[in-house]
């Protein structure tokens, strides 16, 4: 596994390659990562993972301050995968290294979800990964279902661009279905208590979908209860077509996408 700390080392050593799966992260590396890279190396001949928490998809400062960031063991983690090529850890200036401000903008109906909580988060997320695929140029980009509109938002953006295929991976959780996330770090057990919890009830709220007519204001009962029961703020609950993400009226080609606040910590999901 070959540490690649500058662009210039990571052109040297990716350039015999054209056969490259790539996995963009943030670190805090957990088993849904070590799933994306699984798949890249069963597809690809050579898998380059990347970690770089990028500043500018932080919509709040406390939440960039408090991210988890812990390189020597992700290093070890990845090491031991034996699954990995090459990691890229670029520092702030070898991705943002011209001056030009980003001319990505949202289409007003991809305002939804997280885009409509979080102002300028997904213009920072196609930014950073516009610049990753320019300086990685990977054959295919491996991104996680449990960040669903991310992959749908990148997917969209880099296709159009790029000969870069993006393949959407599932979503892996743990023992109690919570979905992994660097962000579980921050919880304390209890808090890992109460998000399976809430994952029970989203199941069950999925099936009884079926049985609704009026689904929006079924979905703002629901919303309340959760609130009330668990003593969370929630920022969305909606059931969205996969193919559009437009909001559905039928559990067909749907999921049901939540964010939530646990202890001040932002969880998503989407079952
Ligand atoms: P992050 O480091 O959180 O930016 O995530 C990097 C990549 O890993 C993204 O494509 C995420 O969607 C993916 N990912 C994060 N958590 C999971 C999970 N529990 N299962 C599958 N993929 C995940």
């Amino acid at each position: 596994m070959k540490i690649l700390l500058n662009n210039t080392s990571l052109f040297e050593s990716l350039r015999p390659f054209n056969d490259l799966g790539f996995v963009p992260t943030m670190g805090g590396i957990h088993k849904g990562h070590l799933s994306l890279i699984n798949k890249s190396n069963k597809l690809c001949k050579k898998t380059i993972v990347s970690i770089f928490v990028n500043p500018k998809q932080f919509n709040n400062k406390k939440d960039l301050k408090s991210y988890p960031r812990n390189i020597n063991k992700d290093l070890k983690i990845l090491k031991k995968s034996k699954k990995v090529d090459f990691v890229y850890l670029p520092k702030f200036k070898e991705i943002y290294n011209d001056k030009k401000k980003s001319k990505i903008t949202l289409q007003k109906k991809d305002k939804i979800l997280c885009a409509k909580f979080r102002k300028g988060h997904f213009e920072g997320v196609l930014d950073v990964m516009n610049k990753l695929t320019n300086i990685v140029k990977p054959k295919k980009i491996f991104m996680g279902e449990k960040d669903f509109q991310q992959l749908y938002l990148v997917k969209k953006e880099l296709e159009k661009k790029y000969k870069t295929k993006v393949i959407p991976c599932k979503t892996i959780r743990d023992r109690n279905n919570v979905a992994l996330s660097s962000r579980n770090f921050l919880l304390k057990k209890p808090n890992l208590v109460i998000a399976a919890k809430i994952y029970e009830k989203l199941v069950g709220i999925k099936k009884y979908i079926k049985k609704k007519k009026n689904i929006r204001s079924f979905l703002n009962l629901q919303k309340i209860e959760l609130k009330n029961n668990y003593k969370i703020k929630i920022d969305y609950l909606e059931l969205r077509n996969i193919k559009n993400l437009k909001i559905s009226s039928t559990n067909k080609n749907s999921r049901l996408f939540i964010a939530y606040y646990l202890n001040n910590i932002r969880l998503i999901d989407n079952l």
